[in-house]
């Protein structure tokens, strides 16, 4: 099929999750009540892609805190703090560099061992749909500078490195785990490497900026940062077949930034040397560049999960403007390579607000528009 409908991951939160949280979050509900209000927002959201008409779904990450730092409440050598707990000045930070993160964080305080970080998401999932499921995973180039921090860390990892190689391999068991359950699509969040487009050689981009000060973390230069995500990045997917692999790399182009306009093309080549199928990308929001820059050097085994809705912006697009942003890409893919996603996920962390019903409406357009390029080019 042409122009495959999926979306990036999460889907805002009703509000009963966000209370519910909270309450759990202070001793006022237990684990069993708060799996309650999870599973139901699961099914809701399940419901509204359905309803929609995405083709590939996901269960809207509706049981995460945030994309990345669910793995703290999930594998062993982490601990879920929030952010002030690993610098009581991270709130000014993020505000004085403009790079918000999220507010729960996953922080490695062990050595971490493997176990299951998304199976049970899925099964739960799988039972009330009969889509196709893509299930979202952080990547291990995100999780170094995620979770990583210089003194609760050091002890167990001297360098984020030896970590990042660790998780790396939980992840690859888990890649294989999910193939074997009937998992149609495993993407990788790869949200640093999108934001190293705006990092110069020896200056980071503004989100590492936030990092090494909030973590006491160090930049090692764009050439030997893109490599690093390139090298974990094929140890964790070697070898796996008979799934397909995306990874989703983030842009929120900064209108403060000189590269803002400039988009993925920024990291070739090494970036089309990482060894998976689907790139899921940003490509609505102004300022993220003309996607055939990229495009222009895919061999014929690559796709994109092209990002035609903005994400940030609450305006609902027309048909046609989605349909335009689509067909940028046709210059170089053929429309069976061409997936459509919003540029990100609606609510990566648990607090971000956006309204849902916007969302819905969204991605009813972007059903919409897909099958008004499947009329038009097959
Ligand atoms: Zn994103």
């Amino acid at each position: 099929m042409s122009f495959v409908t999926s979306v990036v991951g999460s889907f805002p939160r009703p509000k009963f999750v966000v209370e519910a949280y909270d309450k759990y979050s202070k001793g006022e509900l237990s684990r069993e009540e708060l799996e309650e209000y999870l599973d139901d927002a699961v099914k809701l959201t399940i419901k509204e892609e359905e309803v929609a008409g995405i083709d590939v779904i996901t269960d809207g990450e509706q049981r995460r805190t945030s994309f990345v730092s669910f793995i703290g409440e999930k594998l062993e050598g982490f601990k879920h703090v929030y952010i002030t707990e690993l610098n009581p000045k991270a709130i000014e930070i993020m505000r004085q560099y403009k790079g918000p993160l999220t507010e729960w964080r996953a922080v490695v305080s062990g050595y971490i061992k493997g176990s299951k970080i998304a199976l049970d998401e899925f099964e739960f999932a799988k039972r009330y749909t009969s889509k196709p499921i893509k299930v979202t995973l952080p990547s291990p180039y995100l999780v170094m500078w995620e979770s990583w921090h210089s003194q609760i860390s050091k002890p167990y990892y001297k360098e984020p490195e030896d970590m990042a190689k660790d998780y790396a391999k939980v992840l690859r068991e888990e890649i294989i785990r999910l193939r074997d359950a009937g998992v149609a699509f495993v993407q990788l969040d790869e949200p640093m490497l999108g934001d190293l487009i705006e990092a110069d050689e020896n200056e980071p981009d503004r989100y590492r900026k936030v990092i090494e000060l909030i973590y006491g973390q160090k930049y090692r230069g764009f050439k030997n940062e893109l490599t690093l995500a390139r090298d974990l990045l094929n140890e964790t997917v070697k070898g796996i077949s008979d799934i397909r692999i995306g990874m989703h790399m983030d842009r929120w182009p900064n209108p403060d930034s000189p590269k803002f306009g400039t988009g993925y093309e920024r990291l070739l080549p090494e970036v089309l040397d990482i060894k998976i199928k689907q790139y899921v990308v940003e490509y609505a929001a102004p300022g993220s560049g003309d996607p055939s820059k990229f495009l222009e050097h895919f061999d014929n085994t690559k796709e994109i999960g092209l990002g035609v809705i903005e994400v940030r912006n609450p305006r609902i697009e027309k048909p046609e403007e989605v349909v335009q942003r689509a067909e940028r890409a046709l210059k170089h893919l053929d429309p069976k390579r061409v997936w459509l996603n919003p540029d990100c996920g609606f609510a990566p962390g648990l607090y971000r607000k956006f309204e849902r019903k916007i969302a819905f409406e969204k991605l009813s357009v972007m059903s919409q528009a897909a099958q008004i390029l499947r009329k038009r080019y097959g």
